[in-house]
């Protein structure tokens, strides 16, 4: 007879079986960790998926060397979870396991004991909330009022949209629900994008709900992350976890309220490596699967959630005022086609922004300028002819970083020193085009020689430290202007801030990609919203070459339905979400010629089961990382397409790929519901 276990290992593959040893039988359990040998010389800690009395075909089969844990670390609720991931983002088990654990529980026997829970204030959330006046704030009756709608929409669906302008309190009404959710006895996941993850955000939820919120961020240590996740299956979790992308993975025994605050965010897609999920759709799964309740927040909220908020397969419900009367920021648009035809621009700046941004410093308020991160990278090209440095290894051009007057690839991170002259031409002067941060504040500095100025981008912010020290800075007015991407955007509340500026919102819509539009929006919107104080209307300047573009003047009326409306016909239209569900296959090889010559088999092959769906192979924006060349096949599925029916058809085409000789060292994989 004998005992199996099929065993998920932290590599691209389902799971492996392996024989239970006899003294081991009784030690085993499903969810456990085990000690295994794969190949000759590799031990890994692998987790147990099943146990069984079936022997593999297999004779050379391996036995388990140790047990690691007394009791399952992943539960079969994980496991649940565990296998939507990997069927629904064609993604192998054995990935899922790496992105799910601590690096640590992948590693080392850690001795599998259990960590007791600590809770010290254990008095804290007993009382209600008008006893709490200390740290709970009182909603408003608008606020109230949603707080109710909110509660009211769960009774019939379990997923709702709150859609608040900036500064309305979405934060506020999460607190007062995350406590009615630990007075029933249930747990919290709050999801917040990497990026808004500040300490800010933790210090107001630290102060409400002390020892039970428990914060989980992908730059903490393993050790940290490791602790966090034991403390989840101990007898005393945290009632709260506030956390990232990643926290979709811990164990919850008793969840009752997923929030996903800034929704529309697109780094809540998983880009690399493998599982690709999108912690949104993850999150709804996860809180399904557990009979959770659902809550996505956002001042603007993804075409996909709204449109399903519209049919009314979510809940809706609305905020539009900003707490306490706060205006909205006044929105103004700066023409700089025309401005730099005659020729009034003051290098990125125009007469009006710096202007404003020098009123702004007169009396004694604060500015943040924002640069789109695609268009902040700074390249070096050939005054002669034109040559631009590239990375030997990736299909991208280097990025010139003037402190430390080097090159450097953003795919692979490679260093360059700047060459001396132009291989090419041999001509030895260089300009930069692109205008880079940097730049930007050595112009400010022109400008106004006594204003002190952050910059926050990939340079400065390397670190969580680093970063959380310019939002400090910034924060106590130890700065007057902040000059950054992204990044100045999300989740900061600075109240002394009076002036924005956009320094080039066409950047961001020019870039060919679907979502582009929508995405212009979302930014340029959250942007501006950092703008206002709470007795002056916050002012942006919005400087763009396309100022007759209807988006920009959605944006300066925040009509947000507009915009909604004109994006859902184009998709119909073109057949993209949320009409249809893309599919992105990759293929990878070092071979460019063989790659070609697979990558067509394979659409080929592709194009038996989904016929005229299949578009490709092409290119990508970037066709070689690391040496190896790249094609994308796309699909595009009808919305009601059965999932499991397309991975079959996927898999099937797979194999028959993999089957062929010289497919030896080819590699595909997927993303799915790309971002
Ligand atoms: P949002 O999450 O919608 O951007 P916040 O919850 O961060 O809005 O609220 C914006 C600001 O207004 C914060 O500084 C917050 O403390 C304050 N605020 C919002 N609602 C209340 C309230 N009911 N009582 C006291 N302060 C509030
Ligand atoms: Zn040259
Ligand atoms: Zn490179």
């Amino acid at each position: 007879m004998g005992l199996f276990a099929d065993v998920i290992l932290p590599v691209p593959f389902e799971t492996f079986t392996y024989a239970v040893p006899t003294e081991m039988e009784q030690q085993v359990v499903e969810g456990s960790r085990v000690l295994v040998q794969l190949g000759k010389t590799k031990t890994y800690a692998g987790i147990v998926l099943r146990l069984h009395a079936q022997p593999p075909a297999d004779v050379q089969i391996k036995s388990i060397m140790q047990v690691l844990d007394a009791e399952p670390i992943v539960t079969q609720g994980q496991f649940r979870f565990w296998q939507w991931i990997a069927t629904y983002y064609l993604s192998p088990l054995g990935d899922v396991y790496k992105a799910a654990f601590p690096g640590i529980l992948k590693k080392a026997p850690t001795g599998g004991t259990k960590r007791k829970g600590r809770r010290k204030d254990e008095a804290l959330l007993l009382s209600s909330i008008e006893d709490e006046g200390e740290r709970v704030s009182r909603l408003n009756p608008v606020q109230q009022q949603a707080y109710d709608a909110i509660q009211e929409s769960w009774q019939t669906k379990s997923i709702t949209l709150l859609h608040g302008v900036t500064s309305s309190g979405k934060t506020e009404i999460y607190i007062h629900l995350i406590l009615q959710c630990i007075r029933e006895g249930k747990q919290v996941l709050y999801l917040l994008p990497e990026i808004a993850l500040t300490t800010q955000i933790t210090e107001r939820l630290r102060k409400v709900f002390g020892d039970r919120l428990g914060v989980y961020h992908s730059k903490f240590s393993d050790k940290d992350r490791a602790e966090v996740y034991q403390r989840q299956l101990s007898d005393e979790p945290f009632d709260v976890i506030l956390g990232v992308r990643s926290s979709v993975f811990l164990p919850f025994q008793r969840l009752g309220l997923v929030i996903v605050d800034e929704e529309h965010e697109t780094s809540y897609k998983q880009h690399d490596p493998a599982p690709r999920y999108h912690a949104r759709s993850a999150a709804i799964m996860l809180a399904q699967q557990c009979g959770a309740k659902t809550l996505l927040g956002t001042a603007t909220p993804s075409i996909e959630t709204y449109y399903l908020a519209q049919q009314g397969r979510y809940g809706y419900v609305a905020l539009t005022q900003r707490f306490a009367n706060m205006q909205l920021p006044h929105i103004e648009v700066v023409d700089i086609k025309r401005l730099k035809f005659q020729k009034r621009m003051k290098g990125a700046f125009s007469p009006r922004l710096l202007e404003e941004i020098g009123q702004a410093l007169e009396r004694k308020e604060q500015v943040i300028l924002f640069q789109n991160r695609r268009g902040f990278s700074s390249f070096v090209q050939c005054k002669q002819c034109g040559w631009v440095p590239r990375c030997q290894h990736c299909d991208v051009s280097l990025t010139y970083h003037k402190k430390m007057n080097n090159l450097s690839c953003h795919y692979c991170g490679k260093v360059y020193p700047l060459p001396p002259q132009c291989p090419e031409c041999g001509n030895k002067d260089f300009g930069s085009i692109g205008t880079g941060t940097e730049k930007i504040e050595e112009q400010i500095h022109k400008f106004f020689p006594q204003a002190r100025v952050s910059r926050m981008d990939l340079d400065t912010a390397k670190t969580r430290a680093a970063y959380e020290k310019i939002i400090d800075e910034f924060a106590h007015f130890e700065s007057d202007i902040l000059i950054g991407t992204q990044m100045v955007s999300k989740g900061l509340d600075f109240d002394n801030v009076s002036v924005v500026g956009i320094l080039d919102a066409d950047t961001m819509l020019n870039i060919p990609d679907f979502r582009s539009y929508e995405r212009s929006f979302h930014t340029l919107a959250q942007v501006a919203g950092r703008a206002g104080r709470k007795n002056r209307v916050g002012k942006v300047i919005l400087q763009t070459r396309s100022a007759d573009a209807p988006i920009i003047q959605y944006v300066m009326d925040n009509d947000y339905a507009s915009m909604f409306r004109e994006q859902v016909e184009e998709r119909q239209l073109f057949h993209y979400p949320p009409f249809y569900r893309i599919i992105y296959v990759y293929l990878r090889h070092r071979d460019n010629a063989l790659l070609q010559h697979l990558a067509e088999e394979m659409a080929r092959t592709l194009r038996q089961s989904f016929g005229d769906r299949v578009l490709g192979p092409d290119r990508p924006v970037v066709s070689r990382v690391q040496s190896m060349h790249i094609r994308k096949i796309i699909i595009k599925m009808e919305n009601g397409a059965s999932p499991s029916a397309v991975r079959a058809a996927l898999v099937q085409a797979q194999n028959y790929m993999l089957s062929i000789p010289v497919a030896v060292n080819l590699h595909i994989y997927y993303d799915v519901d790309p971002q």
